[in-house]
């Protein structure tokens, strides 16, 4: 997710929920205690985390030469991965062009939008939702960048609670229903080369229903304190915790 920027467009509250911070609580709580609650700093450089930004920033526009050197150094395979950011780079400009981004669209779109049912029932909490969304296009669409190791699935599209949030909170803003571009730069492997995948990704007001009911239920657990869990998964190998997390009694 892009950092704030000094032309902030809304003020950040200090206390909120976020697309991600929804997604750690459910993947791991133990990983949300130690990020949001004791606020333990982390180093993400050994994180896909790395590539995935200089991803978004030449998807920017802006040069990412200095990000470049910085990915050779430190992630494994470097090689193949420059090999594949020749490839993205030749992608990103033929699939902006296909979805006709203009310069103008808005960027990084920053939003502070308070928990909002489709039904018009009461919220239980009073919390607002904080994020980025990184395009918004014409024609009540919007666009969102991911890399990752692999297309992703139709499961993973119709489960991805992040894509939800933000045609949520288009929705939430404006009333309207929008679309959701997903433009994945999937890396290669073995067996695959590096290539793009585009999914059009659609979410209905009994999406945004459910979501905004499981969005307040995790938010009544970490406030109750009850987001100390620990659980075994493939993310403890790329989660920057994983050397201290077993010392932590919590
Ligand atoms: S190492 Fe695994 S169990 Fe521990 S915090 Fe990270 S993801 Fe959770």
């Amino acid at each position: 997710m892009p950092k704030p920027n000094k032309n902030s467009r809304v003020n950040k509250p200090k206390i909120y929920w976020s697309a991600s911070r929804h997604r750690t609580s459910v993947e791991c709580p133990r990983q949300f205690a130690f990020k949001y609650k004791m606020n333990m700093l982390y180093d993400q450089d050994e994180t896909p985390f790395l590539y995935g930004s200089m991803m978004h920033k030449h998807l920017e526009g802006q040069d990412v030469s200095a990000e470049l050197e910085r990915v050779m150094t430190i992630m494994e395979r470097p090689i193949e991965l420059a090999s594949d950011f020749e490839v993205h780079k030749v992608h990103a400009k033929e699939y902006l062009e296909r979805l006709k981004v203009k310069k103008t669209d808005k960027k990084e779109y920053e939003f502070c939008t308070p928990i909002k049912y489709p039904s018009g029932r009461k919220p239980k909490f009073d919390i607002k939702v904080y994020g980025f969304i990184d395009r918004v296009i014409s024609k009540d669409r919007i666009i969102e960048y991911k890399t990752s190791t692999a297309p992703y699935s139709p499961a993973m599209i119709n489960n991805n609670d992040q894509f939800t949030f933000y045609l949520w909170q288009r929705w939430a803003e404006t009333g309207r229903l929008h679309e959701l571009f997903l433009l994945n730069f999937f890396k290669s492997s073995k067996s695959r080369k590096a290539g793009v995948q585009l999914k059009l990704v659609k979410r209905t007001l009994i999406d945004f229903e459910d979501l905004m009911e499981r969005m307040e239920q995790q938010w009544g657990k970490c406030q109750k304190g009850d987001c100390m869990e620990k659980k075994e998964s493939y993310n403890c190998r790329w989660c920057p915790f994983k050397d201290i997390c077993s010392n932590f009694d919590l």
